[in-house]
């Protein structure tokens, strides 16, 4: 064997070998040797054929590789302890063969992107200041007002720190000025130092523990999780709209981190961790860290190793927050866990709650899966005993839920929106100086741009669909990649100058609003409007204040949020998910139904709610009518018991796309020939392989898309074919021309 560099050194110090993963779609680790030891967990650099890599040390190499190939050392240690535990090296080894994704890139998903690069932790440390002993007596003269506000103002802070210290930006929340820290540290009334993120955490200084009374299905859900702590257990808390989830959450991180224990708290989207951590942040005396991919850099990856270094903790974060570091954890709750943005469908595919699940059992410590309308996988898993059931069955203020009315708008002309009832309501509601929400699944002006004369449509050259007309930006926008173009005046194909728009979107509605109620405010909240960091958080704010007003938004306006003054709530446009192809779509359309409709009359204030459909008598909306998911759910899995499909049969997509037309299509085709031939020879009844199809876009981004989904009702069958089909794919090199991925639990085939 031959080590490249150091030769010499060689022979005074043993060489340790190690695996290292980086960040590469690569199936494999690589050896490399060290002449120091290195903890897992930690980030070095190495070589990697002609680049430089950081990768992560996720193995020790039992014994030194064969002679005859050559083995590298490290480059570099760039992390002096690991920034990766054991635990979550065992949840990302366990994820990454459990989803068939290489281990390297599924570990980085989840580190932040500044860690990705070879940064040293030092490059975080932030600047702290504490009182000198000089400064505790100091007496200043009356006029260095801002110097002896500054003053008490450390004083006050740093009795919330965990040291004695406060970290500049904590101070410049607070209107203290660098100058005049600059005028106390002349004085040597303060003194400076840099600390590591980690080492600086404060609680709030007032919290209102004085919190509500849990009615009996409350505590019974409380006191079941803390029954169980230390164990490992699953436990399903299914609880109409405003039936107080939050508050038993609430009561279980309170009993946790009275212990001096950690809970992570998942929610599906950036737009809920505010509120939530707002919440409970006024009732509980403990550091709390939110993380989510709307922070800066290097501000998300000093939360990241702080949550490794604090007791007492609440983390509340997006899907990616399930591989953080805490060594405490004592509870994962998740909450709407049946919403698929807990799914990654694009790059490394997981699903949160499986992590979840894996890592409490990990652990052995319990996870509560909340819910007012639970994927038909948890129920089938609460239903067949896995998990324990419980269930919040009224709202807890007394509230009533909204009353609901189906209107039908099949007789609306295309430029119509809103039918004379729905427009009438909306009236009522902002007369009330109340608050109403209009929603629609659809960001832009208009989904399709067509001529008049000749039915010519605007699609994208790069996909196989229409481009979306964001009047905003006088645009044809892809939402499937990332074209944009000028509005033509003319129509390309007759010349004729009669375009016009086709189908609503935000914009449009937004529009149409402010025509209709020019005296109200008409706030509009989707991907487009929020783009920029803490306007999310600004629309927030003018909901709770009140004021009467129209909010109209896409998915995002749909979940969680709790306006006390919302009492209208508007669905437009949701046909789409009475006749969709896939299976899953009537699920997932009255979850969203039943989270828009939670979102009005939460107060003290009655709710409603209008649907428009163009098929009122829809079987769907008596479900929805009488707010009945139970009901729904078990006609669905009747029905899906009967067709083979999930939860009863476990599906895995295998995909492909290739530059080339046909090269993907081809050799999936082989593929499904060869699995096929697998499953003749060993006789196996118990696996199903579809035909090779394309994807519900087939053309994206200039990439001819396919897949086969593989199905068994035996997980243990579907993953033996899946690696049957992954050492075929194996050798099948992925090229810039050429793609496939393993979707495991895939949510769209
Ligand atoms: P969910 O999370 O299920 O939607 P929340 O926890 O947000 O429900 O509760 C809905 C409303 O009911 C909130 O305004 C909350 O303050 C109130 N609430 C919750 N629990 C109680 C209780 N035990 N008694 C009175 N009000 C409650
Ligand atoms: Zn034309
Ligand atoms: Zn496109």
């Amino acid at each position: 064997m031959a080590v490249q560099n150091d030769l010499q050194l060689q022979e005074t110090h043993p060489l340790h070998y190690y695996e290292v993963a980086v960040n590469r779609p690569l199936f494999q680790t690589y050896t490399y040797a060290s002449f120091q030891p290195i903890s897992l967990g930690c980030r070095v650099q190495v070589k990697l054929g002609h680049s430089t890599e950081v990768g992560i040390v996720v193995a020790q190499s039992t014994k030194a590789p064969d002679s005859d190939f050559t083995i590298t050392t490290i480059d570099k240690i760039i992390d002096p302890t690991p920034i990766l535990s054991a635990e979550i090296l065992t949840l990302c080894h366990w994820g990454s063969s459990y989803y068939f994704q290489p281990l390297g890139e599924f570990i980085f998903t989840f580190i932040p992107n500044y860690l990705k690069q070879a940064k040293l932790l030092e490059s975080l440390y932030i600047e702290a200041f504490e009182i000198t002993s000089k400064g505790k007596y100091a007496k200043l003269p009356s006029q260095a007002i801002k110097q002896s506000d500054a003053l008490a103002t450390i004083q006050t802070l740093a009795t919330t720190s965990n040291s004695n210290l406060v970290a500049k930006t904590t101070l410049n929340q607070h209107d203290i000025k660098s100058d005049t820290l600059r005028q106390l540290l002349k004085k040597e009334l303060i003194q400076k130092s840099l600390i590591p993120p980690y080492a600086y955490t404060t609680a709030p200084t007032q919290t209102n523990e004085n919190s509500l009374t849990l009615n009996q299905e409350q505590s019974d859900a409380v006191s079941t999780v803390i029954k169980n702590q230390n164990t490992f257990k699953s436990i399903l808390l299914e609880g109409v709209t405003g039936s107080g989830k939050t508050e038993v959450y609430l009561n279980i991180c309170r009993h946790f981190l009275n212990q001096g224990q950690q809970v992570l708290l998942l929610v599906p989207e950036i737009g809920l961790t505010p509120q939530l951590s707002e919440r409970l942040q006024t009732q509980l005396p403990y550091p709390m860290i939110t993380l989510h991919s709307d922070l800066a850099n290097k501000e998300r990856a000093s939360r990241w190793l702080q949550t490794k270094h604090s007791t007492s903790l609440v983390v509340i974060g997006t899907r990616s927050a399930i591989a953080c570091d805490l060594p405490k954890l004592a509870c994962i709750i998740l909450d709407e866990e049946h919403d698929s943005s807990f799914k990654q469908q694009e790059g490394i595919r997981y699903h949160s709650r499986s992590l979840a699940i894996k890592r409490a059992q990990l652990k052995s410590i319990p996870i509560l899966l909340g819910s007012a309308t639970p994927s038909l996988e948890t129920l089938t898993n609460a239903e067949q005993g896995r998990y324990q059931h419980l269930r919040l069955t009224k709202r807890a203020t007394g509230a009533n839920l909204p009353e609901i009315e189906i209107q039908d708008s099949s007789r609306l002309t295309a430029n119509q929106v809103f039918t004379d009832s729905t427009s009438e309501a909306i009236r009522n509601t902002l007369q009330k100086q109340q608050q109403v929400l209009v929603f629609i699944n659809r960001r832009g002006f208009a989904p399709t741009l067509q001529c008049s004369q000749c039915h010519w449509v605007a699609d994208c050259e790069h996909c196989d669909v229409a481009l979306t007309i964001h009047k905003a930006t006088n645009s044809l926008d892809c939402h499937h990649c990332e074209h944009k173009q000028p509005i033509p005046r003319r129509c390309p194909s007759c010349n004729s100058p009669y375009m016009s728009p086709l189908g609503f979107g935000t914009e449009r509605i937004e529009s149409e609003l402010i025509q209709h109620f020019p005296d109200h405010p008409i706030i509009r909240m989707d991907r487009d409007s929020t783009q920029n960091r803490g306007s999310l958080e600004k629309i927030r704010q003018t909901l709770l204040e009140g004021t009467p007003c129209i909010l109209v938004g896409t998915q995002m306006v749909s979940k969680g949020h709790d306006f006390p003054n919302l009492t209208l709530s508007v669905v437009l446009n949701c046909d789409n998910g009475l006749h969709n192809q896939d299976f899953r779509s009537k699920e997932h359309l009255l979850q969203n139904l039943i989270q828009v409709a939670g979102r009005s009359g939460r107060s003290k204030l009655q709710g409603q709610v209008i649907i428009q459909t163009n098929y009122p008598d829809h079987p769907l909306f008596v479900h929805f009518k009488e707010q009945d998911f139970p009901g729904f759910a078990k006609e669905e899995l009747t029905h899906r018991k009967k067709l083979g499909l999930p939860p009863f049969h476990h599906q895995a997509a295998i995909r492909m796309q290739s530059l080339m037309d046909n090269q993907a299509f081809q050799k999936l085709l082989s593929l499904e020939k060869y699995l096929k031939d697998c499953v003749y020879a060993q006789g196996n009844q118990n696996l199903d392989i579809s035909l090779t199809m394309p994807a519900a876009i087939e053309r994206k981004s200039n990439w001819y898309r396919y897949l086969i989904v593989v199905s068994s009702p035996s997980r243990k069958h579907l993953h033996q074919y899946l690696n049957i089909a992954h050492e075929y794919l194996l050798k099948i090199p992925r090229t810039k021309k050429l793609k496939w991925v393993i979707d495991v639990d895939p949510l769209d085939t």
